[in-house]
């Protein structure tokens, strides 16, 4: 398991910026060493544990781009058409045919092998046949033209794919184009999450009039789970001291994060700050992000832990700023800075000068084609339907203080934070 020290997430200022969090994030955090070999079928979202060079060139071989006739472009007749007769035939898969004739065209198919000696291929909707077994050729097509060279996409040896990567779809399939059943990741991370609060109680469980069905456990374990990690669901943790201290002891050096959610606050029925410091060491990182209240950071024995605050919308939102950063460090990734999008404002918003906000909104296409951010109506933060009625978020930096109908802000859409 990751081994941190006492004081790791330790931070001197009164208030964080998000930037500092994320920077003592990726600065402190250990990422894990186990690697396994994992099959190409499940590679998605996992982290490349080492480096990918080419080895083989993409395209393997020279081939023909389009479905039509090959020529040796030195044969062709400056500025007018010429009747070339077909010699050969090639489709792709077929072993290479023998050298082209001077003055022949060989028909030839999407992906074939250029004979050896032509170097252009001319589209079939562009010739014509004369009906005595000559294609007519019209003038003015680029020598080269419609050739996929060998290598052209990747050459031999290229490096192609970086360790830390986090792999896409398109990136398994590089990997499969270079031969490869499987890929080095790095182990999957663990992760055990709780939540707390007397007022919780699980889905399936009766609830009492003044429970409610915890909601961001749910939430938090669907997103770990996106970010490719294993899960340990531990439940609901009740609002005392010792029984939260024995829940976060319990776990602590089995997984590679601690995560909790709710009782973060300074009221008193927040017992996670007191639990952690009687297990480990705690720091209360008072964050200038808006959703968002103190997220608890620390260790409990060598193991990090993370509580987050209980309103869904902070939950969400630091999840995004603290865990997801976390969790990608731990696995060794490359740091993933997301960056938002411009679009319109449709709406006008005051804030408060250093610190980051972020508004729950929902795009669409303005009547001039152009993209428009409208306001969730409410703001909330234990407003489930404000993140599920939205398609994002629109982040006001530090040093906005007021945002006005028409001007362009940063969009990111939901699923490029998890
Ligand atoms: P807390 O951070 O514990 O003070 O909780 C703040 C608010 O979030 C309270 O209204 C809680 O009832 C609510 N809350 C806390 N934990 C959860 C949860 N797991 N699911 C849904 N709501 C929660
Ligand atoms: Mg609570």
């Amino acid at each position: 398991m990751a081994q941190l020290s006492d004081d790791c997430f330790a931070f001197g200022g009164p208030m964080m910026s998000v930037d500092e969090a994320v920077a003592i994030i990726a600065a402190r955090v250990a990422p894990v060493k186990e690697v396994e070999t994992v099959a190409l079928k499940d590679a998605d979202g996992r982290i490349l544990a080492s480096d990918i060079s080419a080895p083989l060139p993409l395209p393997p071989f020279t081939n023909s781009a389009v479905d039509g006739y090959a020529v040796r472009s030195r044969d062709l007749p400056k500025g007018a058409e010429a009747a070339f007769a077909v010699g050969g035939r090639v489709q792709a898969g077929s072993a290479a045919t023998d050298p082209i004739q001077p003055g022949h065209a060989v028909r030839i198919f999407t992906g074939a092998p250029m004979p050896e000696g032509a170097d252009t291929v001319f589209m079939q909707e562009d010739v014509r046949l004369d009906g005595e077994g000559r294609v007519i050729l019209p003038a003015g097509l680029k020598p080269g033209a419609n050739v996929r060279p060998a290598g052209e996409d990747i050459p031999l040896g290229a490096a192609a794919l970086a360790k830390g990567r986090r792999l896409r779809p398109q990136d398994v399939a590089l990997a499969a184009a270079f031969g490869l059943t499987e890929i080095e990741a790095a182990r999957r991370i663990r992760v055990a999450v709780f939540s707390t609060g007397n007022e919780l109680v699980s889905p399936g469980d009766p609830r009492k009039p003044a429970q409610l069905f915890d909601s961001n456990r749910f939430m938090l374990m669907a997103m770990l789970g996106r970010l490719g990690c294993e899960v340990r669901d531990l439940g609901i943790l009740r609002d005392d001291r010792v029984s939260l201290a024995a829940g976060l002891k319990r776990v602590a050096g089995r997984h590679d994060l601690i995560l909790t959610t709710g009782g973060v606050s300074t009221g008193e029925e927040d017992h996670v700050k007191a639990a952690v410091e009687s297990v480990g060491t705690l720091v209360l990182w008072r964050m200038a992000i808006k959703p968002g209240r103190p997220v608890a950071m620390g260790i409990i024995g060598g193991t990090p832990f993370i509580g987050l605050p209980g309103n869904p919308v902070a939950s969400f939102v630091t999840f995004v700023h603290v865990v997801r950063p976390t969790v990608l460090a731990l696995a060794g990734a490359l740091p993933q800075r997301v960056v938002p999008m411009p679009v319109r404002a449709a709406f006008a918003y005051r804030k408060k000068i250093a610190r980051r906000e972020y508004v729950r909104v929902c795009l669409r296409q303005a009547a001039d084609g152009g993209l428009e951010a409208t306001k969730f109506p409410r703001e909330g933060a234990g407003l489930l339907s404000s993140l599920v009625d939205t398609d994002g978020l629109v982040e006001l930096g530090e040093d906005v203080t007021q945002v006005e109908p028409g001007q362009t802000v940063g969009f990111l859409a939901y699923a490029s934070l998890m």
